[in-house]
């Protein structure tokens, strides 16, 4: 089954320290990068708003989006609402998967209260590409007002950029 698809796609950056334990090569060792990151987020078609009720006002209750991103996929500025607290979450952070937070504090922090405030443990069974562009991905889709049964998003789409060659993508539908 083929179908058209509007997508609207925004780019965010954050910078974080990391290494893969058991990694067979260079990745093992701690390391950072400036990490990019797509999001994309696709619709068949596009809110036409309510134009009998122009200025919907609380006490409405009509489910249609209201008429501020009438004709789009969303509005780039409601992307940014639910991404920046995400970014800001994992920006200059060392970024660990939470199953291996014990590790962590058995094999390399023998103080950890003194780098508490650079670690960050995520919900990751690694901190591959692949695996943070699902974190990103499934934050985007668990913000209701995002992705809310009032609109039709079929897709959400995060590419993760570990360097300017190398990239992950995940691809969710809701
Ligand atoms: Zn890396």
């Amino acid at each position: 089954m083929s179908t058209s698809q509007y997508r609207i796609e925004k780019s965010y950056r954050f910078e974080a320290t990391h290494l893969l334990r058991d990694h067979d090569g260079k990745c093992a060792r701690i390391h950072g990068h400036s990490y990019k990151v797509d999001v994309s987020i696709a619709a068949e078609r596009l809110s036409e708003g309510n134009p009998r009720t122009p200025n919907m006002g609380p006490g409405s209750h009509n489910d249609l989006p209201d008429d501020s991103d009438a004709w789009m996929v969303r509005d780039f500025a409601e992307l940014d609402e639910v991404m920046k607290p995400v970014i800001e979450s994992v920006d200059h952070y060392w970024i660990i998967p939470e199953v291996e937070q014990r590790w962590y504090e058995l094999s390399i922090f023998e103080q950890p209260n003194e780098l508490e405030d650079s670690l960050r443990y995520l919900d990751v069974p690694r901190t591959t590409a692949e695996c943070l562009a699902e974190w990103f991905a499934r934050q985007v889709s668990n913000h209701d007002r995002l992705v809310s049964s009032g609109y039709l998003i079929r897709e959400i789409e995060v590419t993760v950029w570990e360097t300017e060659k190398s990239r992950a993508t995940f691809n969710l539908k809701p």
